[in-house]
């Protein structure tokens, strides 16, 4: 999920695109979330690129206590900020210097190409909302 934000950076503040997406697979190690599907909203701000949006996927696993596959379906939403890796393209000199105060943070770029990759930001919103315990409707009777 990659968005080139080229034209978005040398827009007004407040200028949003705005797109959906569906049928997606993420991965990340073991942890596999299909059929991800959702909407996002990239907006410009004096300094950076704001994300947001909504996803809903589908994650398979094992019930921990009988061992049986189940189907899992989760619902989140999301929120990230983005820095353009050009620094020329922030529009005040406030913005860029409470930019550099936050250097110690982690802060998200955008890379070289002007591209942001929101992939990362999807998953960890899903992953958030794996219980600890996976139990089957009934395990859980
Ligand atoms: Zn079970």
């Amino acid at each position: 999920m990659i968005y080139n934000v080229s034209g978005l950076l040398k827009s007004n503040i407040g200028y949003t695109i705005e797109d959906s997406f569906n049928q997606l697979e993420l991965r990340r190690g073991d942890v596999y979330f299909n059929s991800v599907i959702g909407k996002i909203k990239l907006i410009k701000t004096d300094c950076s690129i704001w994300i947001s949006g909504s996803v809903i996927g589908d994650f398979v696993t094992i019930c921990h206590i009988c061992l049986e596959e189940i189907n899992l379906n989760f619902y989140s939403k999301f929120d990230d900020e983005y820095f353009p890796y050009n620094k020329d393209l922030i529009s005040s000199k406030k913005s860029l210097s409470k930019m550099t105060e936050n250097k110690d943070e982690n802060l998200n770029f955008i890379d070289k190409k002007n591209n942001i990759n929101v992939s990362s930001c999807v998953f960890e919103s899903l992953y958030t909302q794996i219980p600890i315990t996976v139990r089957c409707e009934i395990c859980t009777k």
